[in-house]
């Protein structure tokens, strides 16, 4: 099926409360705007070059997430129009963005990454160092940062209930950190949750976010 067509199915199963990120990370520019011409307008790409070099050819009302491991030094990139970075674990990260967004006369948007899978990851917190790097960003007074919310990847296996119960556990974590920290900030809204194999399942868990890739424009090919 065309990219439209697949677009228009899975909108058809996705809560209109629910962010669409069409995750277009490989693909090329045509791709791209096949998916604008049939509406899309947020889309996620894990490199910062390559969002750069896409954001520059593309019309300037996308919204570009940015969803992968993002290198300190690669923040200067994207830092002019990336209007969130989902996935952020540290405080140097953190620092950096705030300097870059600054250095842009900008405010930029980040979720805090938790590790709610069972597999191997460098990346992502556990619940207690999402609350230490929440007070070191109060402390330092990151003003040109804004914490949206939190982002999790389950573990890649067809055990349902267990991607089910991964799901709801960051839900948990999301709630328990906006008691203890932003329960008077409604910009903090955001559970970014699912992927192309369990978008499903982490909507009946509370996604506000989901991130389809391969269901959008098709598997990727790593070996070009
Ligand atoms: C690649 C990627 C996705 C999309 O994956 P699909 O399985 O193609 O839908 C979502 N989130 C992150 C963080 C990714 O790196």
């Amino acid at each position: 099926m065309s990219i439209k067509g697949n677009l228009e199915e899975i909108r058809k199963t996705i809560p209109e409360n629910v962010c669409l990120v069409a995750v277009s990370k490989t693909k090329p520019i045509e791709n791209l705007e096949e998916a604008y011409d049939a509406g899309q307008r947020i889309f996620g790409e894990n490199k910062a070059q390559e969002m750069a070099q896409k954001a520059q050819s593309l019309p300037s009302d996308i919204e570009w997430h940015f969803i992968g491991h993002l290198q300190t030094n690669k923040v200067k990139y994207i830092a002019p129009y990336v209007s969130i970075i989902e996935a952020v674990d540290s405080f140097k990260l953190m620092e950096k963005i705030n300097k870059e967004a600054a250095k842009n006369n900008r405010c930029i948007d980040v979720l805090i990454q938790f590790y709610i899978a069972e597999e191997e990851s460098k990346f992502g917190c556990d619940y207690k160092e999402a609350i230490e790097l929440i007070q070191q960003i109060r402390e330092n007074n990151l003003s040109n940062i804004r914490i949206r919310g939190v982002m999790g990847m389950a573990t890649n296996t067809d055990n349902q209930e267990q991607v089910l119960s991964e799901f709801k556990q960051l839900k948990t974590y999301f709630h328990k950190v906006k008691e203890s920290y932003f329960e008077s900030e409604s910009s903090f809204d955001t559970i970014s949750m699912g992927m192309s194999n369990d978008y499903q399942l982490a909507i009946e868990a509370g996604s506000t976010n989901v991130r389809i890739g391969s269901s959008i424009f098709g598997a990727r090919n790593y070996s070009k």
